[in-house]
């Protein structure tokens, strides 16, 4: 039976440690949170990241824009908040209504308070190991995996899902740890043969029990980013909890696993935005 990685206490323990740094060295951090529309499930995250930027002793500005939005609007506000010194951190909640291209939005934001690392710039500077902030989610799952006490070097690695915000820099960050990755999509052929070969196995999918104990190896590390909601109004992961966790030796649960993760590698990054700003003013 899988030991259950609780990634409450991992994320706690994540932003005790921000706030204390906050409080001890009297850091002044600030994170804009730009919203546009009205997505529940965008609204409960951008409340979640309210409540730990109030944890943390980190200032939150949060700008609610309507639907109707317009590009040009939206980009002006983020001219704002590029050039305001107390934002040290912007992030605009996907996704975004049609009319808006999500890639120009993230693309005006500045690299040095692209607190999710989803710019271009930092996009590159992960892929050359070379970065000043992680991808939350991705972040997260290797805090997670680091917790297991389980160390990635030489292990067998599969990611499942090569979006650019999941599967593509955990694949990226996995293999900066020395792991030997392979990332599947959905032309991935014999797609269970490829993940019993996994000592970690990450699922990024999208779709609610998608791995089954007949994809996952015996004592493999099982991290599952799904966020999946139910007809009955429940939420799942990627993975079948109850027949893999009965083959793996560590598993994330679905709440309480990578998702709180996200928003402490937020606020993780926000400090780190904030210091780096600060020591170039
Ligand atoms: P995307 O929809 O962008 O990507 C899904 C990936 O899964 C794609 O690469 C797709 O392949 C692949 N895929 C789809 N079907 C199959 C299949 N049958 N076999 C193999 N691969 C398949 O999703 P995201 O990466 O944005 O998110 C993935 C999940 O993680 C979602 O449930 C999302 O809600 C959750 N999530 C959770 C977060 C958290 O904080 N815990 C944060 C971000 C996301 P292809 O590229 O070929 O289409």
């Amino acid at each position: 039976m899988a030991q259950i990685i609780d990634g409450k206490a991992v994320s706690a323990a994540i932003k005790e440690q921000v706030r204390d740094e906050i409080a001890r060295d009297n850091i002044k951090a600030g994170l804009a949170v730009v919203i546009v529309g009205n997505d529940p499930a965008s609204r409960v995250y951008v409340n979640n990241k309210k409540k730990a930027c109030e944890f943390c002793g980190i200032k939150s500005f949060e700008y609610a824009l309507p639907e109707e939005t317009t590009m040009e609007q939206l980009l002006e506000l983020i001219d704002t908040l590029n050039a305001d010194k107390n934002v040290n951190g912007i992030l605009v909640q996907l996704p975004l209504p049609k009319q808006l291209d999500e890639k120009a939005v993230i693309e005006r934001i500045s690299p040095k308070k692209d607190v999710d690392a989803f710019h271009e710039t930092n996009v590159g500077k992960i892929m050359i190991g070379n970065y000043s902030f992680l991808p939350c989610t991705p972040a997260g799952c290797m805090e997670l995996i680091h917790s297991t006490g389980v160390s990635v070097a030489g292990k067998e690695c599969v990611v499942i899902g090569r979006s650019n915000i999941v599967g593509k820099p955990m694949a990226m960050l996995l293999l900066h740890e020395n792991g030997t990755v392979i990332v599947c999509h959905s032309k991935t052929k014999n797609l269970a043969e490829v993940c019993r070969r996994a000592d970690i196995l990450v699922a990024a999918v999208g779709k609610p029990n998608f791995v089954t104990a007949d994809m996952v190896k015996e004592g493999a590390v099982v991290i599952d980013v799904g966020i999946n909601r139910l007809e009955n109004g429940k939420l799942c992961g990627d993975v079948k909890f109850d027949e893999v966790s009965e083959k793996a030796s560590f598993i994330t649960p679905v709440p309480g696993g990578v998702g709180p993760m996200t928003i402490a590698t937020l606020m993780k990054n926000t400090l780190t935005a904030a210091k780096i700003q600060k020591n170039e003013q």
